[in-house]
């Protein structure tokens, strides 16, 4: 457990095939390449892409896999830009080629070749990681690691939504989960206002909206009290597609923020006439990360987290399928169901 570098063992919750259940298991210590930091890793936020990924919805993990992607921890050794000690975040973007089309157009978040942490590379569920250091974030002070977490991928790429909603003053937010609660304090920042879309008979997810400045949340299939002047999509289901189109205003946009969705029903074409704009966002580029990392003390952001030993990750994300997470769950490695700190 010591931050020495040796090759030691190191516990780690690995999923060795889709739909089965991730086993705790003993690991070699992982060793960093050239240009890539080791860490001790101090919490791993959860995210419904974890969810996608051992559900089998997004079928083309590196297998056995070590899951996770909103990881913070401390810089044991290796890499250059970062010293030991210095806490850094690793996002979902871990490696890009740097010379394809997009890479070279400043989108690198369409990067033909990239690879994303806790999918195509081991990732936070685990004592320790390596990632690329051109990758990781610094952690803004005054974030505690816990609280920390849910910013690396539920702010970051919730922000890149934002984003693509443009100006629009009146925002509505479908599926209040970890992404909604930190951009409802954000869009709040900016002076929007802000509408919480759930189902009809979760009203413990409307309370926490209107608890963070929502003005209004309700029935997502239902009437909207007013007209949206956009609409970004957390939850992944394509029935809210149609939905947010028939209450977004004419000009505005719907954005799609997860990495999956059930399909989309077929809808008349008049929801979408009057220059209303449908559109995805995937993934992150390091300049959202850098932006997002330097706005979210500014608002402040604060986060909900509910923390989760290692070994009960499985739990952990059998409470954000059932919907029983308050804003974002982490793992948190060096607490055991024994009894540790943080
Ligand atoms: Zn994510
Ligand atoms: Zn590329």
């Amino acid at each position: 457990m010591g931050a020495e570098v040796t090759l030691c063992d190191m516990r780690a919750m690995v999923l060795q095939a889709a739909r089965t259940p991730l086993r705790e298991a003993e690991l070699p210590d992982p060793e960093p390449e050239a240009g890539q930091v080791l860490l001790d890793v101090h919490a791993c936020a959860v995210c419904r892409t974890d969810l996608h990924i051992v559900d089998g919805e997004l079928d083309r993990p590196k297998l056995p896999l070590v899951p996770g992607h909103q990881i913070v921890g401390r810089v044991v050794a290796g890499g250059e830009r970062f010293s030991a000690g210095d806490r850094v975040g690793v996002p979902w973007l871990g490696w890009t080629d740097g010379e394809c089309r997009y890479c070279r157009s400043g989108r690198e978040n369409l990067c033909d070749h990239a690879r994303f942490t806790g999918y195509d590379i081991d990732g936070g569920y685990a004592e320790r990681t390596v990632a690329d250091e051109r990758f990781c974030f610094p952690i803004p002070d005054g974030y505690p690691d816990l609280q920390a977490g849910p910013l690396l991928c539920a702010g970051l790429i919730g922000y890149r939504a934002l984003q693509m909603a443009g100006d629009a003053e009146r925002l509505g937010l479908y599926g209040f989960g970890a992404a909604a609660h930190i951009i409802t304090q954000v869009a709040l920042h900016e002076g929007r206002r802000v509408f919480a879309f759930t189902r009809a008979e979760d009203s413990e997810s409307q309370a926490f909206a209107r608890e963070l400045g929502a003005e209004w949340a309700g029935d997502a299939m239902g009437p909207a009290p007013e007209e949206l002047d956009a609409a970004i999509i957390f939850a992944p289901v394509g029935a809210l597609v149609p939905a947010a189109l028939r209450v977004t205003a004419k000009g505005g946009s719907v954005v799609c923020a997860g990495i999956h969705m059930s399909d989309i029903p077929s809808f008349p074409y008049e929801l979408l006439w009057g220059e209303r704009v449908l559109r995805s966002v995937a993934n992150l580029t390091r300049d959202d990360g850098e932006r997002f990392m330097r706005l979210a003390p500014e608002v402040p952001v604060r986060t909900q987290v509910e923390a989760f030993p290692l070994e009960r990750a499985n739990e952990a994300l059998e409470h954000l399928r059932s919907g029983r997470i308050r804003g974002a769950a982490a793992i948190i490695p060096g607490q055991s169901s024994n009894g540790g700190s943080q």
